[in-house]
């Protein structure tokens, strides 16, 4: 494979991509809308972290014709019957990263069941059709907002095992985040 095209226009997680993939080998030419300049953005109107990476995928394929990789994700929230999940981009979306990050803590202050997890859902689409794999990354909204590693939520996702915010930690979602479960899992079909 030459070329790979990212369907997405998050800077955040193209930067992401590109770092797993050239971890795990790829010298292929990944490419995403911003190489082509093109801003369109397209309605993401399933109901399903899968439909949504397929019609992303169907659309950037459709028009470029390039193998195509794309990833829908979100954070589910126990407390919130696992809400914003699917709407996690819209989600407070009249409120900037931090606000929003603030938010959240505050609606969670004294909750004790403080579980989340993010869902990585990646559609691989090339002449031979398409494929999915997901990627979960488990751990809990913290009780406070700190780091500047990653990008969203990450600031207040919080990994017990490391006893800090995934936002606080370098590289760490490069190596176990929802993002890297799911690419794994297509690196691995790939090859
Ligand atoms: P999408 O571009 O429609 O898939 O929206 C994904 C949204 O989910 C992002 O805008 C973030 O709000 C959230 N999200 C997904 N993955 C991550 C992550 O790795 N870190 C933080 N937030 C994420």
């Amino acid at each position: 494979m030459d070329k790979l095209f990212i369907a997405s226009s998050n800077a955040h997680k193209i930067k992401e991509i590109r770092k797993i993939l050239s971890d795990n080998g790829f010298n292929t030419e990944v490419l995403c809308p911003k190489d082509f300049n093109d801003f369109e953005e397209v309605i993401e109107d399933g109901f399903t972290f899968k439909e949504n990476a397929e019609i992303k995928a169907r659309y950037y394929y459709g028009k470029y014709h390039l193998p195509t990789l794309a990833d829908d994700s979100g954070i589910c929230i126990d407390y919130f019957g696992g809400f914003p999940g699917l709407h996690s981009a819209r989600f407070l979306g009249q409120y900037e990263t931090y606000e929003k990050n603030e938010i959240i803590l505050k609606m969670m202050k004294g909750i004790k069941n403080r579980k989340a997890h993010y869902i990585c859902g990646l559609v691989y689409m090339d002449e031979n059709g398409s494929r999915y794999y997901e990627g979960r990354f488990d751990g809990e909204i913290s009780t406070y907002q700190n780091g500047t590693e990653g990008f969203g939520y990450d600031p207040i996702f919080y990994l017990p095992e490391y006893g800090k915010n995934a936002a606080e930690i370098k590289g760490i979602k490069d190596t176990t985040g929802h993002r890297f479960q799911a690419l794994s899992k297509w690196i691995q079909d790939i090859k």
